[in-house]
């Protein structure tokens, strides 16, 4: 049985270390459940929101890490500067892949780096919007998916995968349930096929999830939980979203 789990992705929000500190607080507040909750607060609000978070039930983790571990990497984080700060980290997400140029290649070793680090990656994947509209999603997840897990072996434990279209991020208009289920077994395929125990590996929905929208994806096929953008940034919205995954 797979453990359920939900992430919020902070982004770049809240404004302020001291607005990150005060969401931390009213997301545990507001977390009275069965389902893992995770938040993921821009890098130089973690080691404020890890203290605010600790002796809760609520995890922390990084939005992103590097390949490398020291070195001449100007603005980079190396994944073992955030132990005893975060346990885990979102790696390939579609905005990193589009604003700072990681290709399948460098994902992969931040992966890689990051259970390395013993941290548990959310890697993200899924199609563009006009991959979508030409039937192209299996594909692309197909190619995600290969070309990071091939090295994965005994840390798939602290895997997880979040199925992200990138036409259904911030933009309201979520992927249906129908979809989403079609993408997951998909990426089981792929991990089955690669040798990995797709059956013990959570797959999340991510794209427009809201309070609304959650109940189709609680209910989805293979579908162990969600990575929430913006309604991550309101304590009751995201608490309505866990909830859903009870
Ligand atoms: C995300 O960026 O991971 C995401 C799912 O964003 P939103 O929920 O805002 O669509």
């Amino acid at each position: 049985m797979r453990e359920r789990l939900v992430v919020g992705n902070w982004k770049m929000n809240p404004p302020t270390i001291a607005d990150a500190v005060s969401l931390a607080r009213a997301v545990a507040r507001a977390h009275h459940g069965a389902v893992s909750v995770a938040v993921a607060p821009p890098f130089v609000a973690i080691p404020a929101v890890a203290d605010a978070l600790a002796g809760s039930d609520i995890a922390v983790y990084a939005q992103d890490v590097h390949w490398e571990e020291r070195g001449a990497y100007t603005s980079q984080i190396a994944a073992s500067m955030l132990r005893g700060l975060a346990v885990g980290s979102i790696v390939g997400h579609s905005e990193v892949r589009r604003d700072l140029g990681d290709d399948d290649g460098r994902v992969a070793k931040k992966v890689l780096r990051a259970l390395a680090a013993d941290l548990r990656v959310v890697l993200c994947v899924g199609e563009s919007e006009d991959e979508f509209e030409h039937d192209e999603t299996d594909a692309v997840l197909e190619r995600q998916v290969r070309a990071v897990v091939r090295s994965v072996g005994s840390s798939q434990g602290r895997l997880i995968i979040a199925y992200e279209p990138i036409w259904a991020i911030g933009t309201g208009r979520p992927a249906t349930a129908e979809h989403a289920a079609k993408a997951a077994a998909k990426i089981r395929n792929v991990l089955r096929d690669e040798g990995l125990a797709a059956e013990d590996i959570r797959v999340l929905y991510g794209g427009s999830v809201s309070s609304i929208t959650v109940g189709d994806f609680a209910g989805a096929r293979g579908i162990d939980g969600a990575l929430v953008g913006g309604a991550s940034l309101k304590a009751d919205e995201f608490a309505a979203i866990v909830h859903a995954f009870g």
